[in-house]
């Protein structure tokens, strides 16, 4: 008797497919019914494992990469872990460039994955022989048989999302989403998921998420590029100072910015309401639903789809450390009974 065993051949096949889960508590007060894409179950914890996936399928197609070959990139994020995840399974070597600002932990988990990882000094300018974009670029030119991914500037970061975040939305909801509701970093997953959405119904509201201290919000508005607006901020993966040419930014139709302080606020909120352990970025999502409701963006009868890029554990000493939160001034303005609760606990 044949017996057939139900298994995965590998961890690459569960990527994509992620599922939406109705926001029952967080969006109370908000007229619409609200849902969340939760990307946090890739196997890699991130939408990232989308493109990494993508990208090097494409480049396996074109016969630019075969077995023994190198990735290479810039990132100390999800990115680059989706990427050291996808070459251990197809048996290529990845090396990753990253800044030293980039916390232990997240250089640690990136060599876990088998990553071979250059940590390069914060404090130089991008155009600096020594900064992480000079020695990936050089890195890659040294390196035969190396792609270098540049997901900033890869139209193939925004066709993964096109085919599939945007399919998967559109049969997940029958074709009845009103509102998408996504960050931008790249843009590669809000341009992407747009374009396939606006092919089947270009009435679809497609609302980005930036940061205070990025330029896409303004740029989006007025096709400057105004270096006024940059500042330091804690958001990781959101928000860019540099207009990167994967944001299609005619697709997107609307921009609001969130603070460092209210979208963190926000992720702690989704966890402790929804159970949904996410990551710092879909704290801003919340956010700027929140924003986009004042500005009277949706009624009762708005379907309305939130990405959560990632997963919380990837924040365990910032936004899910009271004592970053506290560090940060975060917990300044909530009452003090609140705070001293937080003592208590500790
Ligand atoms: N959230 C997180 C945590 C990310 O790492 C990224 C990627 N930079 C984004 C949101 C934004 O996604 P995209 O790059 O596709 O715009």
């Amino acid at each position: 008797m044949e017996r057939k065993i139900n298994a995965y051949n590998n961890v690459l096949e569960l990527i994509g497919n992620t599922p939406l889960i109705k926001l029952n508590k967080v969006t109370e007060g908000i007229e619409g019914s609200f849902y969340a894409k939760v990307e946090a179950f890739n196997p890699g914890h991130s939408s990232k494992d989308r493109i990494a996936l993508h990208i090097i399928e494409e480049a396996e197609k074109k016969g630019i990469l075969s077995p023994g070959d190198t990735i290479i990139e810039t990132t100390s994020g999800n990115t680059g872990f989706s990427l050291a995840m996808v070459s251990i399974i197809k048996g290529y070597s990845c090396i990753l460039a990253v800044s030293s600002k980039s916390s232990k932990d997240k250089i640690d988990m990136l060599r876990s994955m088998g990553a071979k990882v250059y940590v390069c000094p914060a404090h130089v300018s991008a155009d600096d022989e020594r900064s992480y974009y000079n020695v990936a670029k050089r890195l890659h030119e040294e390196t035969k048989g190396s792609v270098y991914i540049n997901q900033y500037f890869n139209q193939l970061n925004v066709d993964a999302h096109y085919k599939s975040t945007g399919p998967e939305i559109w049969k997940q909801t029958n074709g009845t989403i009103t509102h998408l509701v996504a960050c931008s970093g790249t843009g590669g997953t809000i341009s992407g998921t747009a374009k396939y959405l606006k092919e089947q119904n270009p009435n679809i509201r497609i609302l980005g998420v930036d940061a205070f201290g990025s330029v896409l919000k303004k740029y989006h508005e007025t096709r400057e590029f105004d270096k006024n607006e940059i500042y330091p901020y804690r958001i990781e993966g959101l928000g860019k100072n540099l207009i990167p040419s994967a944001t299609d930014f005619d697709s997107i139709d609307k921009f609001v910015k969130v603070t460092d302080e209210q979208s963190a606020h926000a992720a702690r909120e989704i966890t402790k309401k929804e159970g949904l352990f996410v990551g710092y970025t879909s704290g801003a999502v919340l956010q700027a639903i929140k924003q986009y409701a004042d500005e009277g963006e949706f009624d009762a009868e708005s379907v309305v789809i939130a990405i959560f890029p990632d997963h919380g554990s990837r924040y365990m000493s910032k936004v899910f450390s009271d004592d970053w939160m506290n560090e940060q001034g975060f917990f300044d303005s909530i009452n003090q009974e609140d705070v001293q609760k937080v003592e208590m606990i500790k």
